[in-house]
């Protein structure tokens, strides 16, 4: 008796198993809508909609005159359509079938690491695992650990004894899989590529990267929920969902914490920028890892992120008040845009990020350069400006990657120009 029951018990462990790994939910029939909120009183009835029909907002609500995207399941689009039109909201559909164009990109758990295809997290890191045997140049650290306990990795390249340094960023935003393609993508040319401009700013410059600041997101977003956003740490209870997980780690650096944006309460919000500033195990470990060089040493800080093709600068939490050497960053955001354009033809937009986009607070770049003094610092949004958005093809990888590292070698010439790195 006592055995059938072990065997039934072991059996039902096997099949929650195996139903949790075809668990990832499938967005068949989703569409994305992008909304144009043209006025305040549009704004408000706006945020409100999410209250009372399921949909999924992909970007938090902070001002007028913008558009804003929203997937919503095939059992709500007609109540949420109707509301659209009773509120007087212009809106498109830009995808008609969210899983169809998924589907598009290539992801093969077992292919080879390469930049033509989406990769889980194993397979990144066995890759840089991979590099850093191969290269004794390249000094590979365990940062520290994410809240379920994986590793965040950094590789830093060093040739030379003296030299500065520039630090990249990558996902941590977890469905933004374009960005550690992207950062890997560098780190590859950084590593392996023939070109002689770029194999020289390895020799003069020190590069440290972070790949994947957001492990435990990024594997809910290929084993769950593909539009996660946040890290999965429990965070609290909301009334209208139940338990709730995640920060977004990208609000959550103290520097002007919580002084601009949405104001999200709601912890289940996927902006939700925690109870306090640096709260996040994650965001905690990379700043205690960037505080762990010498002061002075990283002169430049990039955070890749997706999309719309943007360079913001600092500040976040304002659009009235500019940093000492904003005209200065201006300048070297001017030469990335220019190097970036050649490869395909993609422009690159820059200025503050307050100006650019909306007020909002807490960003790795202002405390970068708010806090930690790094004269140049960024949120790189890469491709595209709309069409995919957040469900960029992997088609695009490569370009997206060759665009990037042609912009990334004007940016570092000109900020040497500009006296950056002395
Ligand atoms: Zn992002």
């Amino acid at each position: 008796m006592k055995v059938s029951v072990l065997v039934i018990a072991l059996l039902s462990l096997v099949v929650l198993a195996t139903a949790r790994k075809q668990m990832a939910t499938r967005y068949d029939n989703f569409k994305v809508y992008k909304a144009f909120i043209r006025d305040v009183e549009q704004l408000e009835e706006f945020k409100k909609i999410h209250h009372h029909i399921h949909i999924h907002m992909l970007h938090d609500i902070g001002g007028v005159n913008r558009s804003y995207e929203v997937v919503v399941g095939p059992a709500h689009q007609k109540a949420f359509e109707t509301t659209l039109y009773y509120l007087d909201i212009e809106f498109e559909i830009t995808i008609e079938d969210l899983q169809a164009l998924l589907d598009e990109s290539a992801y093969d758990p077992d292919a080879a690491m390469d930049w033509v295809t989406y990769h889980p997290l194993d397979k990144i890191y066995d890759w840089v695992d991979e590099q850093c045997a191969a290269h004794d140049y390249l000094d590979c650290k365990v940062i520290g650990h994410s809240y379920e306990g994986r590793p965040i990795k950094s590789v830093r390249l060093s040739k030379r004894e003296g030299n500065k340094a520039i630090l990249i960023e990558g996902n941590i935003h977890a469905m933004e899989w374009i960005s550690s393609a992207t950062v890997t993508y560098i780190l590859n040319q950084l590593i392996n590529s023939n070109d002689a401009e770029l194999q020289r700013l390895t020799e003069e410059y020190d590069w440290i990267v972070v790949p994947m600041v957001n492990p435990d997101g990024f594997v809910y977003t290929h084993e769950v929920e593909r539009l996660w956003r946040k890290n999965r740490r429990p965070n609290g209870y909301s009334n209208s969902s139940g338990l709730c997980y995640g920060i977004d780690m990208n609000r959550n650096f103290d520097f002007h914490w919580s002084g601009a944006g949405w104001g999200i309460e709601d912890p289940c919000d996927h902006w939700f920028n925690g109870e306090q500033p640096n709260t996040e195990i994650e965001i905690l470990q990379l700043q205690d890892f960037v505080s762990s060089f010498d002061e002075g040493y990283i002169r430049a800080y990039m955070a890749f992120h997706a999309y719309g093709q943007y360079i913001l600068l600092p500040y976040g939490h304002s659009n009235t008040e500019f940093p000492p050497n904003y005209d200065q960053m201006m300048r070297i955001a001017a030469a990335f845009a220019e190097g970036a354009l050649d490869s395909y033809g993609s422009e690159f937009t820059y200025g503050a990020s307050g100006l650019l986009n909306y007020p909002v607070s807490g960003a790795a770049k202002d405390w970068a350069y708010g806090v930690k003094n790094i004269p140049f610092t960024c949120t790189v949004e890469l491709r595209d400006k709309g069409t995919f958005g957040f469900f960029l093809p992997s088609n695009q990888i490569t370009e997206v990657g060759v665009e990037v590292t042609e912009g990334l070698k004007s940016l570092v010439v000109k900020a040497a120009e500009e006296g950056i790195f002395d």
